[in-house]
């Protein structure tokens, strides 16, 4: 069983080891790079150690810094510790700082510029406008200083000039959310810019966005948890940790959900940050009534409608993934016709206007179909769907695999697609009968 990602209660040295591992597997650090704080109640600050494997850190590993400054530990402070403690001193509201080098960012930090992320909704919300740091030698007073002077302007996140980048958050969870968001804004920026130019939302449409009053079904009286029901919870949060492992959703952004029995089904929450999820989480939608106390991801009514018109869908993943999302950002044609199994498992996206995710609107469900397993929102996300979980990531993982090839070949030419008479080939032995 998963351990439960606790602020509240976890250790500090717990919560440094876990975020770190995490950054390290999705190869948003290396061996020796990036360092991570936690500030806690008394003052002291527990920061990750200089010179010690981050592949195979161990909350043992980690060390303290008094408010006195003395240092109580296994190994020397981590050499930004300076940064890390300047920042901390001019923000009270800051209590976790995480550092790193991730390959988009540093891309963004070597050309001097600043990722806009103005790119998606979630972005802007989740890492709030952005600063930029002037470079300075690493671990000196003077990186501290120049770092500070941003966190003072309010943000809380900042590039650092020809280095990488820093961002802070309330707690932990937050920090990491923020990090992970902010560096696949980056990618999704960059992959766009191999096909296309990616365009922007503006204020007013991340606003429309983000201030919709989410339709919340009414709280059912009773509630049971059959086994069936409760297998399916279990493969909902594997589907999500897998997710979230292989680079196909963060977590401040991604659905799903199964159906269970007739139109009923179950679904992720809201706002639960996704590498976190467990099984308690998940809710329950039952004769259009939802579990009592809980919050369902704000598109239920879109997985509602979906389930009640296809009786052949059995399973939905809404998501961003980096790839996928560099089409999504700038309208270039998603193009399937790649390889056999490309166009077997999705037949051909379409992609669709942003807003038509909106509450109340009522195009997807119609949109979807046999012939239309997946389409794509634009500057939002990708929507796929399948008959059983599996077959729906199996899915989604294919569509991430194509737009993948589909960037990387952007530099050597145009893609040049199986013809039409190969696509009815495949649709004759693979999809009829
Ligand atoms: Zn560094």
């Amino acid at each position: 069983m998963k351990e439960t990602f606790n602020t509240q209660l976890m250790h500090p040295r717990d919560q440094i080891a876990i975020i770190m591992g995490r950054i390290y597997k999705r190869g948003l650090t290396t061996t020796s790079g990036g360092n991570i704080s936690l500030r806690d109640e008394n003052g002291d600050i527990w920061i990750s150690p200089a010179g010690v494997d981050k592949g195979s850190l161990q909350p043992s590993d980690i060390v303290c810094v008094k408010k006195d400054g003395t240092v109580v530990g296994n190994h020397r402070a981590s050499s930004e510790f300076p940064f890390h403690k300047a920042i901390y001193e001019i923000r009270p509201d800051i209590t976790a700082i995480i550092h790193a080098h991730p390959p988009a960012l540093v891309s963004f930090s070597i050309v001097r510029e600043i990722p806009r992320t103005n790119v998606i909704s979630q972005a802007k919300h989740v890492c709030g406008p952005i600063g930029y740091a002037a470079y300075e030698l690493p671990g000196s007073a003077a990186l501290g200083a120049k770092i500070a002077e941003e966190f003072l302007k309010g943000f809380k996140a900042v590039i650092m000039e020809n280095h990488g980048t820093v961002v802070g958050g309330s707690d932990m969870l937050d920090a990491f959310q923020r990090f992970e968001t902010l560096e696949f804004s980056a990618r999704a920026l960059l992959y766009g810019k191999l096909v296309g130019e990616p365009s922007y939302l503006t204020d007013e449409e991340i606003d429309a966005f983000e201030e919709q009053i989410p339709h919340l079904l009414p709280e059912m009286e009773e509630v049971s948890h059959p086994s069936d029901e409760r297998a399916k919870r279990q493969e909902i949060c594997k589907i999500v940790h897998r997710a979230c492992n292989h680079g196909l959703m963060i977590s401040s952004y991604g659905t799903v959900s199964v159906r269970w029995q007739g139109n009923d089904f179950l679904i992720t929450p809201t706002g639960t940050p996704r590498w976190d999820l467990q099984i308690d989480d998940i809710v329950q939608i039952k004769d259009g009534k939802r579990e009592p106390g809980k919050m369902p991801s704000r598109t239920t009514y879109l997985h509602q409608e979906i389930y009640a018109r296809h009786p052949e869908i059995n399973s939905i993943i809404l998501t961003q993934s980096p790839y996928l999302m560099a089409f999504a950002v700038t309208g270039a044609q998603f193009n399937v016709r790649t390889i056999p199994e490309s166009w077997i498992f999705l037949q051909d996206v379409r992609s669709l206007p942003f807003g038509i995710q909106f509450k109340g609107r009522m195009e997807i469900p119609e949109i979807l179909s046999t012939d239309n397993p997946a389409v794509m929102i634009r500057n939002d996300s990708v929507l796929v769907t399948g008959d059983k979980l599996l077959q729906t990531f199996d899915r989604l993982e294919v569509a991430e695999f194509s737009a993948k090839s589909l960037v990387m070949c952007a530099p050597f030419g145009k893609m040049v697609p199986i013809s039409d008479e190969q696509v009815e080939e495949l649709r004759s032995v693979f999809l009829k009968g």
